[in-house]
């Protein structure tokens, strides 16, 4: 896996995912980012909201067989899974879990967190060579 430095994403996609994060403040929403990487950029041409397995408020899990679908899907268009995006009841930091995970999936995170109806943040990570790094989101 290369370094991603900045996560290019519709205005409108990302409205779509911290809209349903607000709607569903009592579980964590999951899904996938699919496009391509360009000079150390992930280019979002897709969002994919999956269902949390684990259905929680701290936690989540996207369905294996969705990600296995998502997965042939985007090999077909020439396209990959760039990023995985969940809310959280809080910052929008990752947690100890989620820094698990991302060594597991060194992929972009995008994370939205959701203080209140009105107060959220959203950021983007990568774990690269055992650090967290900031991505940079564009909005366009
Ligand atoms: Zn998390």
């Amino acid at each position: 896996m290369q370094i991603i430095e900045k996560i290019k994403i519709s205005k409108k996609d990302l409205r779509k995912i911290i809209e349903e994060s607000i709607k569903n403040l009592g579980i964590e929403i999951c899904g996938l980012l699919i496009g391509k990487i360009e000079n150390k950029t992930a280019i979002v041409k897709k969002i994919k909201f999956t269902p949390n397995v684990s259905e929680s408020p701290i936690l989540f899990t996207i369905d294996p067989l969705t990600l296995y679908e998502t997965y042939m899907e985007a090999e077909k268009r020439g396209e990959e899974i760039i990023g995985i995006f969940h809310s959280h009841p809080s910052s929008s930091q990752p947690s100890a879990i989620d820094i698990e995970y991302m060594k597991l999936n060194p992929i972009v995170w995008l994370i939205i967190g959701i203080r209140n109806k009105e107060h959220y943040e959203v950021s983007a990570w990568q774990l690269f060579e055992g650090k967290i790094q900031p991505v940079e989101i564009v909005e366009e």
